[in-house]
């Protein structure tokens, strides 16, 4: 059978995590539908415009429609679930700065959040400058977390007074006593929110900073002292707001079933204390399924928004209905979920480790050493079909024949006949094998050791901190060539010379099988080579570092437009970091580099190494080096 794009839909789970974003078209290319209304997007066509308007790969592509899209879509979810369960309350969302300060996704998302009243929260100083001057509208939120200082505090009081909504929530003790001095001396009346530390913790990657060891929140016995000190100077009706927040990425909505529950019991009680608080803020956590799965595993969500926004609702409501209180403003934090789809890297492949790179037509001479002739002998082994002894037998003689080498008792040519001939018995074995669960650890550590590496020109640390540092999944497709067949299983290697500078984990097909070693992959060719990596846009874009001094990509901002021949255009081009910019972050001057490599091209010069034409010339090149792109330029001929 013929080789089909859904083949391809089915192996990379496009239809699964793209969650109706992301699609495959007949070309076997790999599509965007923004809003999903019909309006597609070829991203290799994204990837050739770019580069007629001068940038390079890898590229980061950021649809700017996605963004008003999720706004829309979180705050419909919750119109709906109200609507439904006849809540009295209304919904009210923030976004956290922290998952992606670029700006223009903040700005992007305050505008499509316009209409719902969407706010915005800080959790640090330069987070809250930020957002004081971003917030505009006086009913929308200003929510400040995090540890702080006493000007952290001055400056959300100072947002007070100009007429904002700015909720001062209060992480320990001291920031209510904090904040009851310095209210007093500004002669503000503030907002003041109150996160609380809830039992329930949370599953997943993020679930060590939840439960009652977490480090933020008030415990329910600082929680009363609060409540002391606060009525004491006066300013109990100033608590507008309870939070709390468990987690990022919560993959299982039980866990929200019960943090919710529970958080709402804390709302209820408080009110009934006299707490005029109007707010219940549930955190962020909503979970993005990364993987496809639609299960408890850390990269996904066993739920939908939908159901998201049903169990709050629900869940607040029932608490309070009991409790007979009134039906607070629901406000969630929800920053990955808001960002998480909109932004992608194309990288390209430059090259592959191929291990299956044996000699052709490999003739054994009568006189080859004895090691050499037993491996040749296993092989008939495995070809008579007797594959554990072959795996044994094949341990020993490889083990034997690097001793061998080590020793000086084995030529080159020797070791490449070795290494030649355990890769193609290795490949036998492994295809015997393949899905049976027989393996022995050993077995499977040299089968792992036959996948492909394919070398793409990009950083992990860079660009996909969370893959490096927490082992998170991020959904990956080449981008073209999806209707025909892949027939390579690789890892990814960046360019950084780091061996935790690769990607050995990836997506399942969200069925029999979580995960992958590998991902299948097509043979190169002469033409470039591209993969997507998807669903970046929540804390990657920020969070990456400079190993390697690889620094900050090309960027391009895509936008619809009907009115345009293609449908979309480019709305904005940020070109990413230059060599030159990514040594001076790191304290050079770059004067002083040029005029290092001036003296020594001038030394040169006296002691007649170099002409002094060429001596210009080198100074020149490194100069405009400075100007350059830092990741690879590749040449896909090469590869012929
Ligand atoms: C990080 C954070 C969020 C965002 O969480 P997501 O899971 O990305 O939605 C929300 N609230 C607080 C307090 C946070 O620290």
């Amino acid at each position: 059978m013929a080789w089909t794009r859904e083949d391809a839909n089915k192996l990379y789970g496009v239809s699964k995590w793209g969650s109706g974003y992301f699609n495959i078209d007949e070309d076997g290319c790999i599509t965007v539908e923004p809003c999903k209304d019909g309006a597609r997007i070829r991203i290799i066509d994204v990837i050739e415009e770019a580069k007629k308007r001068g940038l390079r790969l890898p590229l980061h592509i950021r649809f700017q429609d996605i963004l008003q899209d999720r706004v829309k879509r979180i705050n419909e979810a919750f119109a709906q679930a109200i609507e439904e369960a006849g809540y009295k309350g209304q919904y009210q969302g923030v976004y956290p700065v922290k998952v992606n300060q670029m700006r223009e996704v903040v700005e992007t998302l305050m505008d499509a959040g316009e209409a719902y009243g969407l706010g915005i929260e800080a959790g640090s100083k330069p987070e809250l400058l930020l957002a004081l001057s971003i917030h505009k509208n006086g009913n929308r939120l200003l929510l400040c977390n995090g540890y702080k200082d006493d000007e952290f505090i001055r400056f959300a009081l100072m947002g007070c007074k100009i007429g904002k909504k700015v909720v001062v929530v209060a992480e320990k003790l001291e920031e209510i006593k904090g904040l009851i001095e310095l209210s007093k001396e500004m002669g503000v009346k503030p907002y003041i929110g109150i996160r609380i530390k809830l039992a329930t913790r949370s599953s997943g990657k993020w679930a060590t900073s939840s439960g009652e060891a977490a480090k933020f929140g008030l415990s329910t016995v600082d929680l009363l002292e609060a409540m002391n000190l606060l009525e004491q100077a006066g300013l109990k009706e100033c608590v507008t707001l309870l939070h709390f927040h468990v987690g990022s990425q919560i993959p299982d909505i039980q866990v929200i079933t019960r943090c919710v529950r529970e958080g709402a019991r804390f709302y209820a009680k408080l009110v009934r204390m006299g707490c005029p608080i109007s707010y219940i803020d549930v955190g962020g956590g909503l979970g993005v399924d990364y993987d496809g799965s639609r299960s408890t595993v850390a990269s996904s969500a066993n739920y939908s928004l939908r159901e998201y926004a049903n169990t709050i609702v629900y869940g607040i409501m029932d608490i309070c209905d009991e409790e007979k209180v009134e039906h607070p403003t629901i406000v969630s934090e929800s920053g990955r979920a808001l960002v998480a789809h909109h932004s992608m890297i194309a990288v390209e492949a430059f090259g592959r480790i191929a291990k299956l790179n044996t000699i052709k037509n490999l003739v054994v001479p009568k006189n080859a050493p004895k090691v050499v002739r037993d491996i040749l002998e296993v092989k008939e082994t495995v070809d008579a079909g007797h594959y554990d002894e072959a795996f044994h037998d094949l341990v020993f003689y490889r083990q034997q024949a690097m001793s061998l080498f080590d020793l000086g008792y084995l030529d080159l040519q020797s070791r490449a006949v070795v290494e030649s001939l355990s890769w193609e018995i290795l490949a036998e074995i492994s295809r015997h094998y393949e899905g049976k669960a027989r393996m022995s650890e050993e077995m499977k550590e040299l089968v792992a050791g036959l996948k492909d590496q394919y070398l793409l020109n990009f950083s992990v640390f860079r660009s996909l901190p969370d893959s490096w540092a927490l082992g998170q999944l991020f959904p990956m497709t080449p981008l073209t060539r999806l209707n025909e067949e892949p027939t390579i299983k690789g890892t990814i290697a960046d360019i950084t010379c780091d061996s935790d500078g690769k990607v050995d984990t990836f997506i399942g097909d969200g069925e029999d099988q979580d995960q992958r070693e590998y991902l299948w992959l097509h043979d190169l060719n002469d033409k470039p080579y591209y993969v997507g990596i998807f669903l970046t846009g929540a804390y990657q874009d920020t969070l990456g570092d400079m190993h390697n001094l690889f620094g900050r990509m090309d960027e391009a901002h895509i936008v619809l437009d009907s009115d345009e021949e293609a449908g979309w255009y480019i709305d904005e081009i940020i070109e990413g970091d230059t060599i030159r910019e990514v040594l001076e972050e790191n304290e050079y001057a770059i004067a002083e580099l040029i005029r290092s490599i001036k003296t020594q091209v001038e030394q040169a010069i006296k002691k007649d190494v170099v002409k002094p034409n060429e001596g210009m010339k080198i100074l020149a090149d490194y100069e405009a080096g400075l100007k350059r792109y830092t990741y690879l330029q590749v040449d896909s001929r090469r590869r012929l």
